[in-house]
């Protein structure tokens, strides 16, 4: 069986040479335990940050150990009755073919209900984290006009379309390419820019004439001092994510504008979304139902094979993808 280990720490962007490929014993399950194998993995920005050695909510990667992650795979061996071999699972540790696991540790996901996947992006982590950080974090409110930074993306694509479906006003999202502002029409974005088209605030009060009520912050600093500026008193913003920084070797310059927070009563809220686990049947619920009435559409770029994972992760995090990063095994 394979894995990819953290072979050396990224200064900067990641590159190949800081993954490694191994060849380990197929594991057995110990009491209580099953083997699953693997067969769909998440690559997602968090995991730049892991391959830090800092301190952070999650602790750091070790170096020439398996790196982990979500994963979607099915039950293969199993020394626990409530998990029998067959049933389709989803657990954290992905980034290799086969994974020991206690039963307590993985949770039964239907693949009669949505492609495997999906448990991955639309259904799962990053789904929930669009739903919390806009409900929960940025308190949104029908009439609401909503920004959102990383809008093709997994988490993006899901904040704007959540918001369309809840009353937003307006909606307008940002990213990297014509592809995907042309993307984000068809997904029902009222407005959609590309970041290198020219200055963000520039380009974000063209597209939000009357100002903004909501920012959901998935890049930082010069999206979120533009934003800082458009939003509209008692504005909220959801920090949710700093993606132009994580590659970062210097502290970011921007926002250099926080101070308009006072005068217009803004609320900046930090946002996790394993603080909102509670969330997830509500969550769960409202998806489904939207889905099942063709209401959200949802993409994903896949790439084939363990041993293309890593380039799957460098590619993510220079925005190769549109839609869940996802890396079939
Ligand atoms: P995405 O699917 O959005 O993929 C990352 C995207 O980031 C790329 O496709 C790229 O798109 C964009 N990007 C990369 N560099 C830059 C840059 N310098 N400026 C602007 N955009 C850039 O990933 P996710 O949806 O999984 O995650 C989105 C954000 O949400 C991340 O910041 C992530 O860390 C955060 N997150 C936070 C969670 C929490 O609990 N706080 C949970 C899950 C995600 P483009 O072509 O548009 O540049």
């Amino acid at each position: 069986s394979r894995q990819i280990v953290l072979a050396s720490r990224p200064s900067g962007a990641p590159t190949a040479e800081n993954f490694r490929l191994e060849e380990v014993d197929l594991p057995r399950p110990g009491a209580g335990q099953v083997v699953v194998a693997n067969r769909v993995m998440s690559v997602d920005p968090y995991m730049r940050g892991r391959m830090n050695d800092v301190r952070s909510y999650v602790p750091p990667f070790q170096l020439d150990a398996p790196l982990d992650g979500g994963a979607v795979g099915e039950v293969v061996a199993s020394e626990s009755p409530e998990v029998p071999v067959g049933t389709t699972v989803l657990h954290g540790a992905g980034w290799r073919e086969h994974a020991v696991l206690d039963a307590g540790a993985v949770s039964a996901v239907d693949p009669a209900l949505a492609p495997k996947s999906a448990y991955l992006g639309v259904l799962g982590m990053p789904g929930l984290t669009a739903y919390a950080g806009l409900m929960a974090a940025a308190r949104f409110q029908p009439g609401d006009t909503v920004f959102v930074s990383g809008a093709a993306g997994a988490v993006g694509s899901m904040v704007g379309q959540i918001a369309r479906l809840s009353g937003a006003a307006r909606v307008v999202g940002s990213a990297g390419s014509p592809a995907k502002v042309a993307r984000l029409r068809e997904l029902g974005f009222d407005a959609a820019f590309d970041y290198h088209d020219g200055p963000v605030l520039e380009q974000l009060r063209q597209t939000a004439p009357e100002g903004i009520d909501v920012y959901f912050d998935n890049v930082g600093g010069e999206h979120l001092e533009a934003a800082i500026a458009t939003l509209n008193t008692r504005g909220r913003v959801c920090l949710c994510g700093a993606i132009s920084q994580y590659n970062a070797t210097e502290p970011p310059a921007a926002p250099r504008n926080l101070a308009l927070a006072i005068g217009k009563l803004l609320s900046l809220q930090g946002f996790l979304v394993g603080a909102h686990q509670g969330m997830a049947p509500e969550f769960r619920e409202k998806m489904a139902g939207w889905l099942a009435a063709g209401e959200i559409s949802w993409d994903e770029t896949v790439r084939e094979g363990l041993e293309n994972a890593p380039q799957a992760f460098i590619d993510l995090l220079a925005g190769a993808n549109t839609g869940k990063m996802v890396v079939s095994l």
